[in-house]
């Protein structure tokens, strides 16, 4: 790492936090029945930012009957080019605050501002927009005669990108007329908090969006809850399952977004300096914490020893620190306990004799920090080339030929995302009709889209969001 100059950091100041978060619910911030609260921790410095309500089953119990009344009252009555109104201008507002939203994010997560405010806003606000301009069409959509919505959503979102999974879930629901009660992470939940008070701002009706603070139990009571019409889960394959088996024999609606063991395959054909830079940002982007993310490298073995090289320089240009500073690449970890899950799964593959390579690094000393991490000489049984680390660290395997590319992308219980990097047209087309994924990017990796449905196979989850696809989900 080298760090050739120091330039102011984002500002602090642009961020107002309280002491303390109520719960939101029908339009208004509310203490916690429960009277219980958690704490928000920047990663980066382990400081607290904020206490937080955390919602038990009787704050459930609130949200859940306020989103209802909303929905049959209000919000499911609108005409679709009124809810649009309040779209757009809920779409506007995060724009405005996008900077604001943007500090609190990198804060809360530990993410670097340049992601936080070149990527995650950017898209977040996209989402909004995209949205909004479907709500008065849907009835000529192909969606039906009469495209009806669900009710009221419960939605229930990871830590990784907290404001685009609240935007992919809430967006969507909205412009299809449904009301939501959303729980964002424990780790995360500060933009979520900030959104609903973006609600207000834009005179959202009171109730059509509710946001319950809280950890599992929390998610677990609004899952059981007997009065929502559809689940929406996006987190881990095996909290995703209990969700599954909680929903099955009720006649509620579910999509669930889980893991993934993305594999990026590189072709001895392919631009290499261009290849070195998507495999870098595909695992390296966001920490590894992305569940695209291309966290296997599959290389075809006639370069290997070209790329090789080229990948760790590249990977020794990465800078790791302050989330705040604009130039930072690699931010902290979200969570001491996702910085064990990394360290526990790194030392695993130290102990099957995987060889581990990080470039020379002084780590802060407070916070979650990892280093990015390469390992060579995985082969498919280790347990880095089979399960999800959610970190900076690539694996790294080789193939010979297509076939035996396909065949390893592919030897996964997950089927989320892919990359391929060929210059040959047919070759591309061969292997992108043979991997089992969701998403499959050409010559490039991480982009993401709200006109492009998003969505796994296998022990990836079921469903798909954004795009017409995401509004079907939603439509009854
Ligand atoms: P997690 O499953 O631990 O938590 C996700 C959310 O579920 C949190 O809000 C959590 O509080 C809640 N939760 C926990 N236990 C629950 C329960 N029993 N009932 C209901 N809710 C419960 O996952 P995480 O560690 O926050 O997120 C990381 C995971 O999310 C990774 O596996 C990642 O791949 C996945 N992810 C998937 C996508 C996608 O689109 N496929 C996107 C982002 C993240």
């Amino acid at each position: 790492m080298i760090f050739e100059y120091a330039p102011a950091p984002e500002s602090r100041s642009v961020v107002h936090l309280r002491e303390t978060y109520d719960l939101f619910i029908d339009g208004e911030f509310t203490p916690a029945l429960s009277g219980e609260h958690l704490t928000s921790l920047n990663p980066a410095d382990e400081e607290t930012l904020a206490r937080v309500a955390v919602a038990g089953e009787a704050d459930v119990d609130r949200a859940v009957v306020a989103a209802r009344r909303a929905q049959e009252n209000v919000w499911g009555r609108m005409s679709g080019a009124e809810r649009g109104k309040y779209l757009f201008r809920i779409a506007r507002i995060i724009q405005e605050r996008s900077r604001e939203l943007a500090v609190l994010e990198s804060m809360d997560n530990g993410k670097p501002i340049k992601e936080t405010r070149d990527v995650d806003l950017p898209l977040v606000a996209a989402h909004f927009f995209y949205h909004a301009g479907w709500a008065d069409k849907l009835a000529h959509a192909g969606f039906g005669p009469d495209p009806r919505p669900l009710g009221v959503a419960a939605q229930i979102i990871p830590w990784n990108f907290p404001l685009l999974m609240l935007a992919w879930k809430v967006a969507p629901a909205l412009a299809t007329g449904n009301t939501v009660v959303l729980k964002p992470a424990e780790t995360t939940p500060l933009t979520a908090l900030v959104f609903a008070e973006i609600c207000q701002e834009a005179d959202l009706p009171p109730g059509v969006v509710n946001i319950l603070t809280g950890a599992g139990e929390t998610g677990r009571a609004l899952v059981d809850h007997p009065g929502t019409d559809k689940v929406a889960f996006t987190g881990s394959t095996e909290v995703g399952r209990g969700i599954a088996r909680a929903v099955a024999g009720t006649d509620k609606r579910l999509t669930l977004e889980l893991g993934g063991k993305g594999a990026n395959i590189v072709y001895d054909d392919a631009a290499l300096d261009q290849a070195v830079e998507g495999v870098v940002s595909g695992i390296f982007f966001n920490q590894g914490h992305v569940c695209c993310a291309g966290s296997r490298l599959l290389l075809q073995e006639s370069i290997a020893e070209e790329f090789l090289p080229r990948l760790k320089e590249r990977v020794a240009r990465l800078r790791l620190g302050d989330p705040l500073d604009k130039n930072t690449d690699i931010g902290a970890i979200n969570s001491a306990a996702q910085l064990e899950r990394i360290r526990e799964l790194t030392d695993t593959a130290d102990e099957e004799g995987v060889e581990r390579w990080s470039p020379e690094c002084a780590l802060p000393e407070s916070g979650y920090w990892f280093a990015p991490t390469v390992l060579t000489g995985v082969g498919q049984a280790h347990r880095v080339a089979r399960e999800e680390i959610f970190g900076p660290v690539l694996s790294v395997l080789t193939f010979r030929t297509p076939e035996e590319a396909v065949s390893k992308a592919n030897n996964t219980p997950y089927g989320l995302s892919a990359g391929v990097w060929t210059e040959k047209g047919s070759r591309m087309l061969w292997t992108a009709e043979r991997l089992r994924a969701g998403v499959i990017w050409s010559n490039t990796f991480n982009k993401f889209d709200p006109t492009s449905p998003f969505g796994g196979y296998k022990e990836s989850g079921y469903g798909r969001e954004g795009g017409r696809h995401g509004l079907e989900a939603y439509l009854g």
